[in-house]
């Protein structure tokens, strides 16, 4: 078991609707030394990729991204959430329905600060259905940029998202793959990597 599915099995709380409380360490209180750790794992995982730019989206993705650039040495660029209807022609624009919310949100980024030239790596907190990581990538093919692999903490193995991303030909690279968890009794379960 490596250090990211101990701190869940920890402190982790499955809650229903397949939804894993991890706000004491992840999402909104932060462990940064955590973070850390993580931020090497993937540094190690993507080595020898010409990795010049990670993206990722707000908000819980990051704090998480900001700390793994540092093992990469490149900037961090997130995509906004917008609500605004008049997107101005200097953005890339992509549609995103949450989780978690069950809303759909509109997310943006500058045409300044994507370019063919950057190789980027996607950076996020979870995978469950794969939506977000389908508006980043659209984003990163409008801009005619390269998408070099997907850095994600925590998959939850038994939703959709990760087959259909491992399917796309992408190297996704999550550190915990939740394979099953119960609400009524706390058990989560991990995919043997
Ligand atoms: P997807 O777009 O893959 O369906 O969902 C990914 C996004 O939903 C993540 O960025 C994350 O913010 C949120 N999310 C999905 N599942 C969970 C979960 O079990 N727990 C928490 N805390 N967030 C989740």
């Amino acid at each position: 078991m490596n250090f990211l599915e101990e701190r869940i099995l920890k402190d982790g709380i499955v809650k229903e609707g397949n939804v894993l409380k991890v706000d004491s360490f992840l999402n909104h209180q932060m462990d940064i030394s955590l973070f850390n750790e993580m931020g090497k794992e993937w540094k190690k995982r993507f080595e020898g990729k010409p990795i010049n730019k990670i993206l990722t989206i707000e908000a819980s993705g990051i704090g998480i991204a900001c700390v793994a650039a540092q093992h990469f040495n490149v900037p961090v660029v997130f995509a906004k959430k917008s609500k605004s209807i008049n997107i101005e022609g200097d953005m890339y624009v992509a549609e995103v329905e949450s989780f978690t919310h069950k809303n759909v949100n509109q997310v943006i980024v500058s045409k300044k600060f994507l370019s063919p030239d950057d190789h980027i790596l996607i950076i996020d907190d979870f995978l469950a259905n794969g939506c977000a990581l389908q508006g980043l990538i659209s984003i990163i093919h409008d801009a005619n940029a390269t998408v070099e692999g997907i850095g994600i903490a925590i998959e939850k193995g038994f939703q959709v998202g990760g087959r259909a991303i491992r399917n796309l030909g992408y190297q996704l690279e999550s550190l915990a793959i939740v394979e099953s968890m119960d609400a009524s009794t706390g058990h989560v379960e991990f995919r043997q990597q």
